[in-house]
């Protein structure tokens, strides 16, 4: 297994109140019980308004994101963050590219790129998320999708130290239909190489590559064995005990 540190992400999207969250926080704090962050790089995606109740909350070691961001510092753009708020806020993450964002939301590859190096200049490390529709997969474009999505990066002055690349297929996004761990490692593999051909051995060989789309307590041992998956982005289990869990796969 590589050395590359094993990062497990929960996005928590629109969900959530003080109660529910309360529960949350409870379950990680004494799941965690101070010693699972120690070799794991725990990060929680809460809806914006929570953001500092949650990062005032968590105390085994777990950091919070922020689920989106825009691509310039201020101005008129009602109902948008910016990576320099959250960094006011004390954060240091934000997911980038999510399927939601790109489907629901019409964002595009090119937004994305600018919002991540945005978020990079501000000082904030970037969760890319990118992923085929089952059509694409049927039509045989995974890789065609999923390298066009990257790639939108490439070429730009990347540190790529600060990004972690969430491999999501659409399809198994809270569909409860999950990748196989050998159809999840042939697109990790497939990323790894690609990255080793246009931007560098040495960056193929650090980058961390997560997987997302329904991984639950059960799946996630086997997901989590294969070479090249480093990690999880967790939607609906992030949100119930099971994310403990999944943060242990490893170990
Ligand atoms: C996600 O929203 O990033 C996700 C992977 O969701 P789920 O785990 O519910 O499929």
């Amino acid at each position: 297994m590589a050395d590359r540190r094993f990062f497990v992400g929960g996005n928590w999207k629109m969900n959530g109140d003080f109660k529910s969250i309360d529960g949350i926080i409870a379950f990680i704090n004494s799941g965690c019980d101070g010693s699972c962050c120690d070799k794991v790089d725990v990060v929680v995606a809460p809806p914006a308004p929570y953001i500092t109740y949650v990062k005032e909350k968590i105390n085994c070691g777990a950091q919070v994101a922020a689920q989106n961001c825009y691509k310039v510092a201020k101005g008129a753009f009602t109902g948008e963050i910016s990576p320099e708020m959250i960094k006011d806020l004390g954060l240091n993450w934000v997911i980038l590219g999510h399927s939601e964002r790109r489907h629901v939301f019409g964002e595009t590859d090119q937004l994305i790129a600018d919002k991540t190096m945005h978020a990079l200049e501000a000082g904030i490390n970037v969760i890319f998320c990118i992923g085929e529709k089952l059509e694409e997969r049927e039509a045989g474009k995974t890789k065609e999708v999923n390298f066009r999505q990257l790639e939108a990066i490439f070429g730009k002055n990347v540190d790529w130290s600060r990004i972690v690349i969430a491999y999501e297929p659409v399809w198994a996004i809270g569909t409860g239909v999950t990748a196989s761990p050998e159809q999840a490692q042939e697109v990790h593999g497939w990323l790894r190489e690609f990255l080793k051909e246009k931007v560098s051995e040495q960056v193929a060989a650090s980058t961390r590559i997560i997987y997302g789309g329904s991984v639950t307590a059960e799946n996630c041992r086997e997901l989590g064995s294969q070479s090249d998956i480093d990690g999880f982005l967790v939607g609906g289990a992030s949100l119930k005990p099971d994310f403990v869990q999944i943060i242990k796969a490893r170990s």
